[in-house]
């Protein structure tokens, strides 16, 4: 075997069966074969059904370009522009067929390339602008993240391709990035995020140099858009793995660059700032575990809640009263925010509200607390009083008390009320007026 060849695992010598391969995925590699065309099962596909387990899609690889894609299939659309590439739907499952890519170099590029440098672009920290180069089978394994990430399977003669040495790192649960590490992380820094994302999920180690540049090149992740980070953020926290992601995350220094907010109050020393995010992540896997809904809304509320906090406490401590500090506070924290993940406004909403909730819940008359029971955020702000609970923040047993309140019928609800005994201020005489006013 000359370097370059692909190690090649026969049908019998690997445990991918067509069973576990969705049959629009199938119907695809079939249609390119019919077509002349290569069509490989790439990506987390092969990944995770070499380990056993189900993929969640499934990725194509071929030689046809995307309009020769699009051609073949009636529900085929080109998406991208950084990288193109081609959805064909079959009813709600969505193949992604990707052409085989190339080097960005166009003195490496192979002979069986075409010739496209123009279609690539670097920029001068050397992250890639472009990448539309297109090129042969191997050029497209050594172009992808990981060596796990670059096996083939192809349905024509059922076997397995390995270029990089994929299969022995799976087997030796290894993340190891193809190619030189830091090279392939300056060209796209979210790679960094995905050697840890995949070693959390996997509980895979990281091989020492693909590990090594992390700490130094994190900052990096600064350059990249905020909405991609975003999308990036839910796969690291809301796949089921988030507590173990964070952590790596942390060890690495990956956190701060994403949420440096968030990552000042820690460094800082702001009590329980670490552990709320460890208890909402804990609680988040288990959620997602259990296949009970989870909403960014919530985590984010987390992820930035420390901030919140402290700028509150700013604000206050210049005599800013404790309603209106909240609300700017969380402006300004979710603006600074979105310089580097940015929050969708259907997310950024019902976080704020399970913000400005946290200052009701004390507020317990009967006809507050009535009411604070049919706001439609409710339950997420209760949640959420409980994990400010959980990770050791004093409430006064503020969650034990509304967890008792929605067990109880009306009238212990009214004694419950009672009990409390009135707030301070809330004797004081009010008119009519100003009194609805301030409901
Ligand atoms: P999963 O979908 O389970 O999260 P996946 O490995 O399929 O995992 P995708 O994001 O769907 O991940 O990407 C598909 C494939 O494309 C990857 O397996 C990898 O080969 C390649 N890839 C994705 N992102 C990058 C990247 N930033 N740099 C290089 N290759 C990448
Ligand atoms: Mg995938």
């Amino acid at each position: 075997m000359s370097p370059g060849d692909p190690h090649i695992i026969q049908r019998d010598k690997h445990s991918i069966s067509r069973k576990h391969i969705s049959d629009a995925a199938l119907k695809v590699m079939a249609v390119l074969h019919q077509h002349d065309y290569k069509g490989f099962l790439v990506g987390g596909g092969v990944r995770d059904l070499l380990l056993g387990g189900h993929p969640k899609d499934f990725d194509i690889a071929t030689d046809a370009t995307p309009e020769q894609i699009k051609s073949l299939f009636r529900n085929a659309r080109i998406i991208g522009r950084r990288f193109k590439i081609v959805h064909v739907r079959f009813g709600r499952e969505v193949i992604e067929v990707t052409t085989f890519r190339g080097s960005h170099d166009a003195e490496t590029q192979s002979k069986g390339s075409r010739p496209g440098n123009l279609l690539s672009a670097k920029s001068e920290s050397g992250m890639l602008l472009r990448d539309n180069v297109y090129g042969t089978l191997e050029e497209d394994a050594i172009r992808r993240d990981l060596t796990i990430n670059a096996l083939y399977y192809s349905s024509d003669n059922f076997a397995v391709y390995d270029y990089t040495n994929g299969l022995h790192d799976l087997e030796n649960k290894t993340i190891r990035i193809i190619g030189d590490a830091e090279t392939r992380y300056r060209e796209d820094p979210v790679r960094m995020l995905r050697s840890i994302r995949f070693a959390a999920k996997l509980d895979f180690k990281l091989a020492t140099d693909t590990a090594a540049p992390l700490r130094d090149l994190a900052p990096m992740l600064g350059n990249v858009p905020a909405a991609r980070m975003f999308d990036e953020v839910l796969k690291l926290l809301m796949a089921g793995r988030g507590m173990a992601t964070y952590k790596l995350m942390q060890d690495y220094g990956l956190f701060k660059p994403l949420f440096p907010q968030t990552a000042a109050c820690i460094e800082q020393g702001q009590a329980m700032a670490d552990t709320l995010l460890v208890e909402a992540l804990r609680n988040t896997d288990l959620r997602i575990n259990a296949g009970k809904p989870v909403t960014p809304a919530f985590l984010y509320a987390a992820l930035l809640w420390p901030a919140v906090q402290q700028q509150i406490e700013k604000l206050k401590a210049n005599g800013m009263p404790e309603v209106p500090a909240m609300q700017q506070a969380a402006q300004q924290v979710a603006l600074a925010q979105q310089q580097h993940t940015s929050i969708p406004r259907r997310f950024g909403y019902p976080m704020r509200e399970i913000w400005e909730l946290q200052l009701r819940l004390p507020k317990r008359s009967f006809r507050r607390a009535q009411a604070m029971m049919e706001n439609r955020r409710f339950r997420a702000a209760y949640d959420f009083l409980l994990l400010r609970e959980q990770a050791g923040e004093e409430t006064g047993e503020l969650g034990s008390w509304w967890t008792t309140y929605q067990d109880s019928d009306t009238e212990q609800r009214e004694a419950m009320t009672k009990k409390l005994g009135k707030p301070p201020g809330a004797g004081k005489k009010r008119t009519r007026h100003s009194n609805r006013s301030n409901e």
